[in-house]
């Protein structure tokens, strides 16, 4: 783990500066914030950004920190790598700092005496450029502050210089444009680092009709990937999403919602979450296409938006530090925040309309077939991947059922699908999940403000609701080592899982992941567009066949490698084994798996005479 210290270890003589910085920050009105920062984005294209800050200080010693742990990232993952090029002045005279030894993303400076006002520069690399014609500026990447201001007391009054004739989208207020910069009322750090600014040369603002305000800021890398974005019938979907936010929610944490959606090859699939601007990039005219609608309704489009609710209105109090960006922050919660967000996805992305239920049940199928095959449950507890989840996030794909991975999404979605059958159940329909999750996510309408909660305040909440031992249910389930598969949702809910040899609907990182044959529930093993092989199962025929990851597959039973050679070879093995030649390293060999099953993919399939759940809870829902 990466050592971060609290701030405690800052000495006694800078907590004493900055509280009486803090002091004058809290003597002063919204229109006299505490400093100023201006991001010069004219050359986003050239992947640099130049930063100028000015900040009010006093003389003594002072530390300004770089954002380390980032909202919706779960972990130390601020860019720290990419700001660069810092220089402090007083007046005109150039004043020396230095990093905190300990705390790296931290620097100290002396200010001299008579000094009322620094201007600090740096520029930012790499970052926000999307392509050419569009950025995202992530304010956490672009701002310095001072610490031992409050972060919501921290008052900035924030402006971008865009490059010429581009035009931005944001939650922001904008309170004048002068040339190419655009300026934005004063807010705090907090709400700052929660408000992206989407902007591009193509660039669309669309209102939505929906039953709360809602607006959709679009950004293509062609005019016609703007003006085609509702081809697909895009505004309708999106509009149904906040009428089925409503409906499930009740209650809302924003005045009008923008729905940030950049479309680029450069970016085919990314997101994060925020109160009220959630930001989804969906690949090149990505709105103006049903196929990418549909493949990322569920895990973005509806995923980042109710996240406003989930994660953002509320979120675990150890994953939320009240005075600023440092950390360390603690995620084992994330099995709330992320999980019961999975699965609030999977209805709203259905009920909205984005895919039909019998898309979801294969999702639900293939996932639910995916943790079937993981032996590391077996010695892991669920809630571990959320503890873990910053180091298992962007690891090396091999052997991931024996590591695990960030499971606590989806089998967290299918726990909290349990826990929505167990309602209904126990109350004879007349309540649900949504009614839970109108009372703990939604409960009154206010502004952007953060409600923390515990895992004691999640199970009272639920109590409330339909009173069960709420504790036992998480505890033996994610708290405990729980080495079966989790079907217990899916089958109370109606189906069960079965295999048989249709394919399953293409997923929704296919484009990032690379693999193009999945044959892990049948030999054990999944394929690369490249002929390399992603990961082996263990246990399975090709793990007992001596095969791992990144070995490349040159030939099946004597043929050049193709998918449709390997799928054929699986269908019919000749002899009960099909023949590998396989490189690794410098090494060429043949490998003889032992299988006769056939080809086997994961779909569901209703129980007879069980009540269909499952279906009853994809359905549309009536707002009013
Ligand atoms: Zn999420």
């Amino acid at each position: 783990m990466i050592k971060i210290i609290s701030p405690k270890a800052v000495s006694l003589a800078l907590v004493a500066a900055m509280a009486s910085i803090a002091t004058c920050a809290h003597a002063q009105s919204v229109s006299a914030p505490v400093m100023t920062l201006v991001v010069d984005e004219t050359q986003a294209a050239q992947r640099i950004a130049f930063v100028h800050e000015e900040i009010r200080v006093r003389p003594g010693s002072l530390a300004l920190s770089y954002p380390l742990w980032i909202p919706g990232e779960h972990g130390p993952t601020g860019p720290t790598e990419n700001f660069a090029a810092l220089r402090i002045h007083a007046g005109s005279a150039t004043l020396l700092w230095t990093r905190d030894l300990d705390e790296i993303t931290t620097i100290h400076v002396e200010i001299p005496a008579g000094t009322d006002r620094i201007s600090v520069d740096f520029d930012t690399l790499l970052e926000n450029t999307i392509s050419g014609h569009q950025l995202l500026l992530a304010w956490n990447s672009v701002v310095l502050y001072p610490r031992g201001i409050d972060k919501r007391q921290l008052m900035i009054e924030p402006a971008i210089v865009l490059p010429p004739n581009w035009q931005q989208g944001s939650s922001l207020v904008v309170t004048s444009r002068t040339g190419n910069q655009v300026n934005f009322a004063p807010l705090s750090l907090e709400r700052l680092i929660d408000s992206p600014v989407l902007a591009g040369e193509f660039f669309r603002a669309v209102p939505l009709s929906a039953s709360w305000p809602a607006e959709l800021d679009l950004t293509g890398d062609s005019q016609a990937a703007v003006d085609n974005a509702n081809d697909a019938n895009a505004l309708h979907l999106f509009n149904n999403l906040i009428d089925q936010d409503h409906a499930m929610l009740g209650f809302r944490h924003w005045q009008t919602m923008h729905i940030l959606v950049s479309q680029s090859a450069a970016r085919p699939f990314d997101g994060l979450e925020h109160e009220d601007p959630p930001y989804n990039a969906i690949g090149d005219a990505g709105l103006s296409k049903k196929s990418q609608l549909q493949k990322f309704g569920w895990p973005l489009l509806a995923h980042e938006q109710s996240h406003s609710w989930d994660g953002k209105y509320r979120r675990p109090a150890e994953l939320y530090s009240k005075s600023d960006y440092q950390g360390p922050e603690r995620t084992s919660l994330l099995w709330v925040y992320e999980g019961l967000n999975e699965y609030i996805g999977w209805l709203l992305a259905t009920r909205a309309g984005f895919n039909d239920a019998e898309y979801m049940r294969d999702y639900v199928a293939r996932t639910t077939a995916n943790f079937a095959g993981e032996p590391g449950r077996a010695s892991s507890a669920l809630v571990d991947t959320a503890t873990e989840n910053w180091i298992i996030r962007t690891v090396d794909s091999g052997w991931a059922s024996l590591r695990r991975g960030q499971d606590y999404y989806d089998e967290g979605g299918l726990i909290w699908l349990l826990a929505d059958v167990q309602i209904r159940k126990q109350t004879q329909g007349r309540f649900s999940l949504d009614d839970f999750l109108r009372s703990f996510l939604g409960q009154r309408d206010t502004g952007p403000i953060v409600a923390t909660y515990t895992r004691e305040d999640v199970e009272a909440a639920l109590a409330t609701i339909c009173p069960y031992d709420w504790h036992t249910f998480f505890e033996t389930r994610i708290y405990q080592v729980n080495s079966k598969p989790p079907l217990e949702g899916l089958e109370a809910a109606g189906w069960h899982l079965v295999y048989n040899a249709t394919p399953n609907n293409e997923v929704f990182d296919s484009e990032l992941n690379l693999i193009t044959y999945y044959g892990a529930y049948s030999i054990g093993i999944n394929v690369k567009k490249d002929a390399s092989i992603a990961d082996v199962w263990p246990g399975t025929p090709a793990y007992d066949a001596g095969l791992g990851p990144h070995m490349t597959i040159l030939a099946v039973d004597g043929q050049a490698y193709s998918d449709d050679v390997l799928n054929e070879a699986i269908a019919r093995p000749q002899n009960g084994k099909i023949s590998l030649l396989v490189r690794n390293f410098d090494t060429v060999k043949t490998y003889e798996i032992q299988y006769a099953g056939g080809v086997r993919y994961p779909h569901l399939e209703q129980i007879p005479g069980t009540h269909d759940y499952l279906s009853e809870i994809l359905a549309s829902r009536n707002y009013k």
